[in-house]
């Protein structure tokens, strides 16, 4: 996260004292707007752990979600290599842009292999919330053993489909299959991105 000692070592001359700040969704990675900040806003942010910009319509300091409650809550941030910018990376709370879009960039929606690390907040969601009719929150309720099943029963199902050469099968067993190893990691919390990290190990 940015010091107090990054702060003041940022190019504010250069940036007439407002500084860019790009804002990245931490899971998707989707950029989801940009505005400025001035040092009290940055000192805001750090604070109050939302992201504050100066905004130049309102000409005052804005606390994203100030309003809405769709706020921007703030993972890490990080300044460029010659201090003119900032890198913002959030969890962002409902829609950030007004226009009721996740995103103020309306783009073509490509999915992405990161979609799985969203997957993985969705669940530990549902296992916080337990209280809810889903299957997710039931599979969490039946603990361990019914998810290894779980596990063991989509793999079978999912060999069965290749030896019938059943593609679009394998397609939806497999689909079962990383979506119960994602939630046997989640109950164990273990987080995905160790697996991610084992992976590339093995090919770096
Ligand atoms: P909010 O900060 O979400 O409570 O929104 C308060 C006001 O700030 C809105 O009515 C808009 O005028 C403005 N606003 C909110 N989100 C954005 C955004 N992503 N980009 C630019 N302006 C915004
Ligand atoms: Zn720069
Ligand atoms: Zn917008
Ligand atoms: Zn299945």
């Amino acid at each position: 996260m940015l010091t107090i000692s990054q702060i003041l070592d940022l190019n504010w001359d250069k940036v007439n004292n407002l500084i860019p700040i790009i804002v990245q969704d931490v899971f998707s990675n989707e950029i989801l707007m940009h505005g400025y900040a001035n040092k009290k806003s940055l000192l805001i942010t750090l604070k109050k752990k939302k992201l504050t910009f100066f905004s130049r319509t309102k000409n005052r300091l804005w606390t994203k979600g100030e309003t809405s409650k769709n706020y921007l809550k703030v993972i890490d941030i990080i300044p460029d290599c010659d201090q003119d910018s900032l890198l913002a990376l959030v969890q962002a709370i409902g829609n950030t842009c007004h226009l009721n879009n996740k995103s103020c960039f309306k783009k073509k929606k490509n999915i992405n292999v990161s979609f799985i690390l969203e997957l993985e907040r969705i669940l530990k969601y549902y296992k916080k919330n337990n209280n809810s009719t889903s299957y997710t929150s039931n599979l969490y309720k039946k603990g361990i053993n019914k998810i290894s099943q779980k596990v063991g029963e989509e793999a079978v199902e999912l060999v069965i489909a290749a030896i019938n050469k059943d593609k679009k099968n394998m397609l939806e067993e497999c689909a079962d299959l990383i979506y119960h190893i994602l939630v046997l990691f989640s109950y164990t919390n273990i987080p995905f991105i160790d697996l991610i990290k084992i992976l590339k190990k093995r090919n770096t």
